[in-house]
């Protein structure tokens, strides 16, 4: 038996449970001991029940003196009851809601192992536990000690097998496993006083008795410590092995020249800001240079990260290569379309839109034009990664709102070229220990500054009940010229209620309250079509008032609209509320946003608050990783973030740091080629896949 041992031959797995760790992604020995504690629970306090107290967490070992199944007032509850005594003067009862599959299991005369919080049942008069862990002592189990009297790990249940039974299945198979193997690179491990791997395992499931429990229970045990670094030691060396091979592909040296400049400076409608400016001296440097670029481009909403983009596209562009935008929404990719139609197309390129929404003929066109390099440029949705899309000669791709792609995307779309330069926006500011992991393998440019002119939005919290203030206050701004949005949320359980909340309030808006206003509806089900007739007719300030729903989260550019009100706002999450905040703000006027709320829970009410505070990006962005968590934080699970099985992106951020240096360290020192060479194999083998990391070494 070995780490690559399936499963199924473990004593003690048959082909059903199997199939429960199978569900899990627990296939191999490996996997079920990476599959570690949520906690620890300290059973070696063992009491007898007369020397128990209310409030305490205490073992007990005692035996059944009666048990039986009640349904109070005929409901199925399915309580369970039965009365403990060891001898004490004292009884301790027990309850299990749900608790039929004990009839049998919990017979009098029974000895079991009882953990749980102790608590005075006023109406019976006797100590009490409710839902305690239990553990059925058999005289002749040899596990019997394992339970109780000790230090024990508690596992989050795989299906029907319980802590109690994965407990015993982890300590069989570390009992029979020879020592495993230690893949990290010894003086790795030396340098970083790193316990390892065998030990670190073993321990990590039972800990050793002189363990200081709180180090496990916090998972900074030395065990814990070696898990969490390794982990992230491979996924830094996978990140940093796939920059060094990007870097060293051959990439397309675009020249700089007078007439690029020149091009580019006819292009401009306005004078870049410092921010633009410098970012893109990166970009220029980074195309010019003979290898691909990977760049990111990191700008809040509204500092003007098109207008750079579209400037790195004439580079691309005057030395004969075509561009490729990638937006993630039909109104996102139609708004780009049109505003690079208006920068570039007034420079003699040709630009073609390509979204899910052309017709089948129109897309044979499109593609035709694109193949045979009659269009130099293609702005579109996911249709433009589709297979059959090809271009003649593409030097840039861009990728906007990148963290609505995956990395896969982002792949595909540069396949389309011979290893084009490739830029990807995120207006999403990544904490820097997401940025390291999710963008590691990127270069990173930052605007830090918004054009010109610019002024804080004002943000203002209003509850429903007030919602006529928030009227009236619409109305005035309307007057003095300016137009506003009003969103409604996605209702996650069902698309359908969402996108009725934004109708009925556009019935009411239109008909009741807005009467003598122009007001327009944009939802997910119209066509593209009606889509971009609606926008269109807000961006020429016909429509007055535009309801939606969070189709305009992302990019939608309207300088003119000043106010936008977010209806049920405690139902967005903090990012989305930021983005739609960007929706205004974006012209020289005043503007406004007001959260209306309806119920207000405990986060919603920090959400809101730290939206009226502030308008850092960044500050937002670290709140809401923390309140959300990482992988929702980027929404998708094919977001490219990796599965991590002992760390975590936030707790364990100081770690990340540490395990990356060395990590690079190591990749650009080895301490001989074959070191690198076999941990280059052991990434590929083992964590390529779950790391997302492509084309490693
Ligand atoms: P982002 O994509 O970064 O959210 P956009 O590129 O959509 O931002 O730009 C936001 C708005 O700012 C647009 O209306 C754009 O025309 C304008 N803008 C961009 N750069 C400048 C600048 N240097 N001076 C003035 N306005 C600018
Ligand atoms: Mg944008």
């Amino acid at each position: 038996m070995d780490l690559t041992t399936d499963l199924t031959y473990l004593k003690g797995v048959g082909s059903a449970r199997a199939r429960m760790f199978a569900a899990k992604g627990l296939e191999t020995v490996e996997d079920l001991l990476h599959y570690i504690p949520i906690r620890y629970e300290d059973r070696s306090n063992v009491k007898t029940i007369g020397s128990l107290a209310p409030g305490e967490m205490a073992t007990v070992l005692a035996t059944v003196r009666s048990a039986r199944l009640a349904n109070l007032r005929g409901r199925r509850l399915d309580l369970f009851e039965a009365v403990f005594t060891d001898g004490s003067p004292q009884l301790l009862i027990a309850t299990w809601f749900h608790a039929r599959y004990l009839e049998g299991v919990l017979v009098p005369g029974q000895r079991v192992a009882l953990y749980g919080k102790v608590e005075y049942d006023d109406f019976k008069g006797e100590l009490a536990l409710r839902h305690p862990e239990f553990e059925i002592l058999a005289g002749d189990d040899p596990d019997a000690s394992l339970h109780v009297g000790r230090v024990v790990p508690i596992y989050e249940a795989v299906q029907k097998i319980n802590a109690k039974q994965l407990r015993t299945l982890l300590h069989r198979l570390l009992a029979e496993l020879a020592p495993v193997p230690d893949p990290m690179p010894e003086h790795v491990l030396r340098r970083l006083g790193l316990t390892d791997r065998w030990t670190a395992l073993r321990h990590v499931h039972f800990p050793p008795p002189e363990a200081d429990l709180a180090h496990w229970n916090s998972h900074r045990s030395p065990a814990h410590t070696r898990l969490i670094m390794e982990e992230f030691f491979w996924l830094e060396c996978g990140l940093e092995l796939k920059r060094r091979k990007a870097r060293t592909a051959p990439g397309i040296p675009f020249a700089l020249t007078d007439r690029v400049r020149e091009r580019i400076k006819q292009m401009l409608p306005f004078k870049p800001t410092g921010a633009q400016k410098k970012v893109l001296r990166e970009i220029a440097e980074d195309m010019a240079a003979p290898r691909p670029m990977s760049r990111l481009l990191q700008g809040d909403v509204g500092s003007g990260k098109t207008l750079v983009a579209a400037q790195a596209a004439i580079i691309a562009l005057e030395n004969g290569y075509q561009v490729a935008l990638l937006a993630p929404t039909e109104i996102l990719a139609a708004q780009h379309f049109y505003t690079w139609k208006q920068l570039l197309g007034k420079l003699g390129y040709v630009i073609v839109g390509l979204t899910g929404s052309n017709t089948a003929r129109e897309k044979t066109q499109l593609k035709k034009l694109l193949r045979e390099g009659l269009a130099q440029v293609a702005v579109g949705t996911h249709a433009l990664i589709e297979e059959d899309v090809e271009f003649q000669k593409l030097g840039l791709a861009v990728v906007d709102e990148q963290h609505r792609f995956g990395v896969v995307q982002r792949l595909r779309l540069s396949r389309k070229g011979v290893h084009p330069d490739v830029l990807v926006m995120t207006a999403t500011p990544i904490p820097r220990t997401l940025a390291l992991t999710f963008y590691g393998d990127l270069d990173v440019s930052v605007i830090d500054e918004l054009p010109p002119g610019r002024k804080p939005i004002v943000t203002r919290h209003v509850p429903s009940a007030r919602i006529e203030q928030v009227y009236s206050f619409l109305l005035r701004e309307i007057g003095k010229g300016r137009q506003a949005y009003v969103v409604y949320p996605v209702i996650e359980e069902s698309e359908t209620k969402s996108f009725k909340a934004a109708e009925a309030g556009y019935e009411h808006l239109s008909k009741e309250v807005f009467p003598d206003l122009r007001v327009g509806l944009l939802h997910g089900r119209m066509t593209a079509a009606a889509k971009e007739a609606v926008m269109e007719s807000f961006k020429r300030g016909e429509t007055q008032v535009l309801v939606s729903t969070t189709v305009i989260e992302v990019g939608v550019d309207v300088p003119n609209a000043t106010v936008m009100v977010i209806e049920q706002a405690e139902r967005f999450g903090l990012a989305q509320l930021h983005q739609l905040r960007g929706r205004v703000g974006r012209g020289g006027e005043q503007s406004y946003c007001v959260l209306v709320t309806e119920k207000l829970g405990d986060t919603a009410r920090e959400r809101v608050r730290a939206l009226v505070d502030s308008q850092d990006g960044f500050a937002i962005a670290e709140l809401d990783l923390q309140l959300r968590g990482p992988g929702e934080f980027f929404g998708t699970k094919q977001s490219g973030l990796p599965a991590l099985r002992f760390a975590d992106l936030i707790r364990d951020r100081d770690l990340l740091l540490a395990a990356r240096a060395e990590a690079q360290s190591f990749v650009a020192h080895p301490p001989s080629p074959e070191v690198l060479r076999a941990a280059v194999a052991f990434i590929r083998d083992h964590w390529q896949r779950r790391y997302g990391l492509v084309q490693v070494g």
